[in-house]
């Protein structure tokens, strides 16, 4: 996979240790403040958020709301739902953003590139051709964290439109 450039990350990366204290997967369900916190959805044992510091526009992450790293913790019903949600995602990004492919996936483990690695998360990162070239454009941190908010509104109708679909 060709990596691709999202310098606005530095904002994560140079942040202080001690702000990277808590657990956001844990800390952020029980804010009540979805907006802010970019919750986009909320299953029975999994949600899904958008990702401050995305890879990509529509970046989206799952994570289920049992504070674990390991897969093995996790229950059947727990399972399914992640996968559910897995495919939800997709298809909410695929209709309202027409990506050409996909990265899903998950870091388990500091060595394997996990942010967050004591808490269990799936990424979902929409691609289209040509990404890697025009990401370099969008290095203003501040034009990006606008497009967050905005591409939340439009992702977050279509997931309440499937709730009740559901
Ligand atoms: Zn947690």
């Amino acid at each position: 996979m060709e990596r691709l450039w999202a310098p606005w990350r530095i904002n994560y990366v140079a942040m202080p240790e001690q702000d990277k204290k808590g657990c956001i997967f844990c800390d952020k369900p029980v804010a009540n403040d979805d907006k802010k916190n970019l919750i986009i959805y909320r299953g029975k044992f999994s949600f899904v958020l958008m990702n401050l510091f995305p890879y990509n526009n529509g970046h989206l992450l799952i994570a289920p709301y049992k504070h674990t790293n390991q897969l093995s913790e996790l229950n059947s019903e727990e399972k399914l739902e992640l996968m559910d949600l897995l495919v939800l995602c997709q298809k909410v990004i695929s209709e309202k953003m027409s990506p050409h492919g996909f990265n899903i996936g998950m870091n388990l483990g500091q060595v394997a590139g996990a942010g967050v690695k004591d808490h269990l998360h799936f990424h979902i990162v929409p691609r289209w051709d040509g990404d890697t070239n025009f990401m370099p454009i969008l290095s203003d941190v501040k034009v990006v964290s606008e497009g967050l908010e905005q591409t939340w509104e439009k992702l977050k109708v279509r997931f309440d439109e499937m709730m009740l679909d559901a």
